[in-house]
């Protein structure tokens, strides 16, 4: 099981938040992320492997991932209120997720919906 984890600044302690209520069940999980992104996750007490940061092309690195159909699920918390230099890379993303069709979540309503039932098909 990989899953990938990127959250635009204004989101990053939302997406802290919401690791932590699955952190026992992420600890058995491959986890990737965005560089600061990662640096959050790692200060909540998970390992990651951390690609560049997402506007140096972090999330066209996991986007490559993706394509590859390397990944189980697509955690992005995008912030809608902030605009982002990198927003190219951003539809990119989800783009080769509809086009792969893998699993992406973009707020924690969603997220959570799909972690439970990714729970269910392991246990
Ligand atoms: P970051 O990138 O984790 O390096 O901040 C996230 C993004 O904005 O794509």
């Amino acid at each position: 099981m990989k899953i990938a984890i990127i959250a635009h600044d204004g989101k990053k302690a939302d997406m802290v938040a919401f690791l932590l209520e699955y952190k026992q069940w992420l600890e058995k999980v491959d986890l990737v992320s965005t560089g600061t992104t990662g640096s959050h996750v790692e200060k909540a007490g998970l390992k990651v492997h951390r690609y560049l940061s997402g506007p140096l092309g972090g999330d066209a690195q996991i986007a490559s991932e993706a394509a590859e159909k390397k990944l189980d699920l697509v955690i992005f918390f995008r912030d809608p209120l902030d605009k982002h230099p990198h927003e190219p890379d951003v539809q990119m993303l989800m783009r080769i997720c509809d086009v792969h069709n893998i699993p992406l979540a973009t707020n924690p309503a969603a997220a959570g919906l799909m972690m439970d039932s990714l729970l269910k098909k392991i246990n």
